[in-house]
C-alpha cells in the first residue's frame, strides 16, 4: 500500500520537471535570460540551470526573474576544458555565486578566449575572409565570445551558407583557420568547482571515444549528463550504466541555444527529481551560510 508521503513524492516528480542545460545571450544562446525564463514558464518547467560556456554572468539577472516566476533556478556553468587533443565540457551546479574563486576564474577563461579569437580573426583575414573584432562585439555585445559567434557572423557576411559549414571548411578542429588555445584541463575545471561547493558533471558524454570517456569516468566527476537533447534510450543507456555503477548523480538537460527548430528545444531532457532535489538543497545551504555569515558579523 501506498503511503500519504509516496504519494505525494510520486505527484512530486510527475511535476517536477528541470531543464538543467541550456545557454544565453551571455554566450552562444539567442535569448536574454528573462526571455528563456519566460519561455521555460511557457514550457512549464519547474526548475532550470543555466550552464552559458565559462561565464555566469546570465545570473544577476536571471536570479530575482525566477524568483518572481517562481522558477527553481539553480546556479549552472559550461566549462570548456580539453583531455589530450579533445575538447570536453564539464557543467558545474549548485556552486557558491558569491565566491571569488570562480569569477577569477572565468575571467582567466576569457582572456584565454580573446587572445585566440584574435588568432582566428588573422587566419580569416590571410584567406580573405575578413571578421573584425569590432563586427562582433556589435553583433554580439557582451559574454563569452568563440566560435559559434565567428561563424555567425560569417554566415551573414555571405562566406558560407550556414554555420555547419563554417566550422567543416574553417573553424572546426583540423581546418585552416583552426585555433586550440584553451589550456584548462578537465581536472582543474573539476577542481574549481568543488572549490566554490558545486557538483561537477560530465557534459554530452555520448559522442566520446570509448578510450577518452573510460579515462574521464576515473577523474572526481559527481555526475554524468545522461539525458541530453532528443538522445534515443539506446544512447542513453551505456551511459546511464556508468552512472549507476559509480554510483554519481544522473542530470540532464536540452543543450537548448535559442534556435525555433533544433535538436534541442527547452524541456526537450530534464533532470530527474532527486538529483534536482540535491542540486536545490546545496544552493540553499551556500545561502543559509552566507546569511549566517553576516548575521555573526552584525552580532560582533
Ligand atoms: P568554442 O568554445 O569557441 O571552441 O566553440 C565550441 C562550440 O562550437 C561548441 O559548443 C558547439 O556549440 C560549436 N561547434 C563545435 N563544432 C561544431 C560544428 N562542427 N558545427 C557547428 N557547431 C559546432
Ligand atoms: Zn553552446
Ligand atoms: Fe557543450
Ligand atoms: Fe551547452
Amino acid at each position: 500500500m501506498q503511503t500519504a508521503s509516496t504519494i505525494q513524492n510520486h505527484l512530486m516528480q510527475a511535476l517536477s520537471k528541470a531543464d538543467c542545460h541550456c545557454h544565453t545571450l551571455f554566450s552562444d544562446g539567442t535569448l536574454s535570460p528573462k526571455a528563456l525564463l519566460d519561455l521555460a514558464k511557457e514550457k512549464q518547467l519547474t526548475g532550470l540551470s543555466i550552464t552559458d560556456h565559462d561565464t555566469v554572468d546570465a545570473y544577476p539577472i536571471a536570479l530575482p526573474y525566477a524568483k518572481q516566476l517562481g522558477i527553481s533556478l539553480v546556479p549552472g556553468i559550461e566549462i570548456s576544458a580539453h583531455y589530450q587533443n579533445a575538447s570536453i565540457h564539464v557543467l558545474g551546479y549548485a556552486f557558491d555565486l558569491s565566491n571569488p574563486v570562480l569569477s577569477l576564474f572565468c575571467e582567466r577563461l576569457q582572456a584565454q578566449r580573446e587572445e585566440r579569437n584574435h588568432k582566428i580573426l588573422a587566419k580569416l583575414a590571410h584567406i580573405n575572409l575578413p571578421v573584425t573584432m569590432t563586427e562582433i562585439q556589435e553583433r554580439f555585445p557582451g559574454g563569452t565570445i568563440g566560435r559559434p559567434h565567428i561563424a555567425k557572423i560569417m554566415v551573414e557576411k555571405g562566406y558560407v551558407k550556414t554555420m555547419q559549414k563554417a566550422f567543416q571548411r574553417f573553424l572546426g578542429e583540423k581546418q585552416r583557420c583552426y585555433v586550440g588555445g584553451m589550456t584548462i584541463t578537465v581536472p582543474e575545471a573539476i577542481e574549481v568547482i568543488h572549490a566554490v561547493g558545486g557538483f561537477a558533471v560530465l557534459a554530452h558524454p555520448h559522442g566520446l571515444k570509448p578510450k577518452v570517456l573510460e579515462a574521464l569516468c576515473e577523474m572526481p566527476f559527481d555526475g554524468l549528463e545522461v539525458y541530453y537533447g532528443h538522445l534515443s534510450l539506446k544512447q542513453e543507456q551505456p551511459i546511464l550504466s556508468i552512472a549507476v555503477r559509480k554510483n554519481w548523480l544522473i542530470t540532464g538537460g536540452s543543450d537548448f541555444h535559442g534556435e525555433k527548430k533544433s535538436f534541442h528545444g527547452l524541456g526537450c531532457s530534464f533532470t530527474p527529481p532527486e538529483t534536482f532535489a540535491h542540486f536545490v538543497e546545496r544552493t540553499n545551504s551556500h545561502q543559509l551560510a552566507i546569511e549566517n555569515t553576516s548575521l555573526n558579523s552584525h552580532s560582533v
